[in-house]
């Protein structure tokens, strides 16, 4: 196999051949199709998230074929996909499955979770393999394996965001990128109004975002032209915290969408005051991804992507650093 390794945090990617490897139990070996990029990759290589590896394959945004199962049990999640099947492999690699928060079903809180492309080798590879228990079957959704990647983890977050966001009619979301783009057109389907924030001045992603049915688009800097009922943040910027809480009304939400943010400035009490909420997403749940994709069965869905070649992978992650990509970024094997 092929894969783009990060050998020492803040270096570049190097590309390597390895073995392919052999899945264990439980587990099956994916031949990689797509794998989209995420912030998160970036975290991971710039070091803003803990080493907890070397060397690493980055990517949690996989979309592959099934070509190997791992021995298992009768009946077993192994055992249960096909070799030949498409299969998305998302953040969430494993859990322990006994922990109080497992046990409470929120595996998104696992106590000694494996996130892929963290804790096990990921997508930026000609293949990987995955626990067969965290792969969610693609059956059914018509989309192309590049457009599938990013709903992997741009679009299962952004879901688990928005169910956290309740159930405003509107809705603002600062940071219009990979996530922002796919659940503006979930909330638009259920008849909220999207209000989108971007860097000040970043024309593109604002006219990405009213091309996609946003109600109105504008820098982070401005006021949304009416109070908003919730908002997500998925830009990793802590000055967008207060941004965010003052443009909720009273008893309004804002989400933290991502897995790290700078820190947040000091703000005044009177943000918060009125019983306007902060609070974050971590991870997701299986039960996340299996309603967010029988979501993505049912309705159209438009997934703005760039490819790239596997070996291109720097690049990709220089683009998405620079904000210049609208959608998701998409590595594609040769
Ligand atoms: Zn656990
Ligand atoms: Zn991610």
């Amino acid at each position: 196999m092929r894969a783009m390794t990060l050998e020492a945090v803040g270096a570049a990617l190097v590309p390597r051949e390895r073995p392919d490897p052999e899945p264990g139990p439980g587990e099956v070996r994916l031949r990689v199709l797509a794998c989209a990029v995420c912030r998160t990759d970036l975290h991971i290589v710039d070091g803003e998230l803990p080493p907890v590896r070397s060397p690493l394959v980055p990517g949690h945004e996989i979309v592959g074929r099934v070509e190997a199962l791992g021995p298992c049990e009768p009946g077993s999640a192994a055992h249960a996909l096909a070799i030949g099947q498409r299969v998305g492999v998302p953040w969430l690699g494993h859990t322990c499955g006994h922990c109080a928060w497992c046990a409470e079903g929120r595996e998104n809180l696992c106590d000694t979770p494996q996130f892929t492309g963290y804790h096990r080798d990921g997508g930026f590879a000609t293949c990987v393999v995955a626990d067969a228990h965290y792969c969610f079957s693609l059956e059914g959704i018509a989309l192309t394996d590049v457009q599938a990647a990013p709903l992997m983890c741009a679009g299962l977050i952004a879901w688990r965001s928005l169910k956290l966001a309740g159930a405003g009619a509107t809705l603002g979301l600062y940071g219009f990128g990979a996530a922002a783009h796919l659940i503006a057109q979930v909330a638009r389907s259920q008849g909220r109004k999207v209000f989108a924030f971007t860097r000040p001045g970043d024309a593109p992603a604002q006219a990405h975002a009213l091309a996609l049915g946003a109600a109105w688009a504008g820098g982070s800097d401005q006021s949304p032209p009416e109070p908003l009922e919730a908002a997500i943040i998925f830009a990793p910027v802590g000055a967008l915290v207060p941004a965010a809480l003052r443009a909720v009304r009273k008893g309004g939400r804002v989400v933290c969408g991502g897995i790290h943010m700078s820190d947040i400035p000091s703000f005044p009490y009177g943000l918060l005051w009125h019983e306007r909420q902060l609070l974050s997403v971590a991870n997701l749940t299986r039960a996340d991804g299996d309603e967010f994709l029988a979501w993505v069965r049912g309705h159209p869905l438009r997934v703005d992507t760039i490819t790239y070649p596997l070996e291109a992978a720097n690049e990709a992650l220089r683009d998405l650093r620079a904000g210049t990509i609208q959608g998701a970024a998409v590595l594609v094997p040769g």
